[in-house]
């Protein structure tokens, strides 16, 4: 079975094309600036690369051009659009409705366009992009896998906001959490890692990239994370600030003359690590600097640890102990002076880190001492297989 995974943004799309008999990647690529001059496919299969410059005015035109690319006889993998047996589309809301994937009907896609107002910048290109889809291959079952739904099955007192209680009937205002693909994946890996039963673990995964947060993954199930109604909630992250105290808003919108826009730039673009610094939102830069003696940059990089370790206390605290700390996505699977700053002085909790296993980057490895109570692990996280293997087991 052949699963063709789609994550479509506004002006982007990646894809990857599995072959699920051993989970191979048959092709993969990503189309940028969809709708805008300078259109590109950089498609990879069979060790070779290709770079496809044309104007793709939609999503519909880049999907037609992804398909070409995927059946040609010099860069692709398949022979007929046949060959495609199932797609699986990317969500970022499912809101309340959806907390696994499911197979999309036009019942669905009504459903997941009543989500769009709880992420107007996201679901929207990933419906278009699912339309697109349905338009060139009607007859391929399509499924859709979305970032909230591995986090539905927190209780409720974990996902209400201290607000009042009408917000939530009238809005649905409360924690959703994003990242669930990814956490679903690596605390999965953790158990097969560890040879044991996800159902009998208590573990706190840790998404690491540019957006950051932290799920705590009891038996298997999730029962808090740190992102809320929207990613800006949790850990400082590259550009967003993640917790603050929210009276700070009116505070800068009346002082700063900030307006909405003016105010959600500020938290969402101009802040995190980035904010702190002043230097740059990618780790490497802020790390460089602080290697050469930057104080903001080591200020930025030491809150942004500083966090991590208060969530992984509090999600300690909340399950009731913990078995394993996964590290995941871009900082997460490679820095791994970002690492070991986090598990520092958590030894009292069972953490202790071997710094010569955790000398990697980007590899699967456990990186706790043989006789640590709690396993750190890295995982690379691989929300595409995830997906695929949803749309597997749905289709
Ligand atoms: P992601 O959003 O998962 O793609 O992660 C992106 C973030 O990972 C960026 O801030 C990068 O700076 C960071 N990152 C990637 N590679 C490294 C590395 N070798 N050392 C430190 N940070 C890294």
């Amino acid at each position: 079975m052949k699963v063709l995974v789609i994550n479509c943004g506004s002006s982007s799309l990646k894809y990857q094309l599995i072959d699920m008999t051993d989970e191979s990647v048959l092709a993969k690529g990503l189309v940028e600036r969809i709708g805008i001059e300078g259109s590109k496919i950089t498609h990879k299969a069979n060790g070779k690369k290709a770079i496809i410059e044309q104007p793709m005015e939609n999503h519909k035109i880049a999907l037609e051009l992804v398909v070409k690319a995927l059946l040609d006889e010099e860069h692709g993998a398949i022979k007929s659009m046949d060959e495609i047996d199932a797609v699986g589309h990317r969500v970022v809301h499912g809101g309340e409705k959806f907390a696994t994937s499911v197979v999309i009907t036009d019942e669905v896609i009504k459903t997941m366009e009543d989500c769009s107002d709880l992420a107007p910048l996201h679901n929207p290109p990933n419906i278009i992009g699912i339309k697109a889809c349905k338009e060139i291959m009607p007859n391929t079952p399509m499924t859709g896998s979305f970032d909230t739904a591995f986090h539905q099955t927190m209780s409720k007192e974990a996902y209400i906001y201290p607000l009042p209680y009408e917000l939530y009937e009238k809005y649905g205002i409360r924690r959703y959490g994003f990242h669930g693909t990814s956490h679903k994946y690596v605390a999965q890996r953790a158990g097969a890692i560890l040879n044991k039963n996800i159902e009998d673990l208590k573990i706190i995964t840790c998404h690491l990239g540019n957006g950051a947060s932290l799920a705590a993954v009891k038996n298997g199930k999730c029962v808090d994370t740190s992102m809320g109604l929207t990613p800006l909630e949790g850990l400082a992250m590259g550009t967003r600030c993640g917790d603050i105290d929210p009276a700070i808003i009116p505070f800068l919108m009346e002082k700063e003359g900030l307006d909405i826009s003016g105010v959600n730039n500020l938290i969402n673009k101009k802040s995190g690590v980035l904010g702190i610094s002043g230097i740059s939102s990618d780790f490497r830069d802020i790390e460089n600097a602080a290697n050469e003696g930057n104080d903001r940059a080591k200020l930025a990089l030491d809150k942004f640890a500083n966090r991590v370790k208060k969530y992984i206390g509090a999600y300690a605290a909340i399950m009731g102990g913990v078995d394993a700390i996964v590290f995941t996505a871009g900082l997460g699977e490679n820095s791994i002076s970002m690492r070991e700053q986090i598990c520092e002085g958590l030894d009292f909790l069972g953490v202790k880190v071997d710094s010569d296993k955790n000398n990697v980057r980007g590899e699967e490895v456990v990186v706790s001492t043989d006789d640590a109570k709690v396993k750190v692990l890295v995982v690379p996280t691989n929300e595409e297989l995830m997906i695929a293997r949803d749309t597997k087991a749905l289709v």
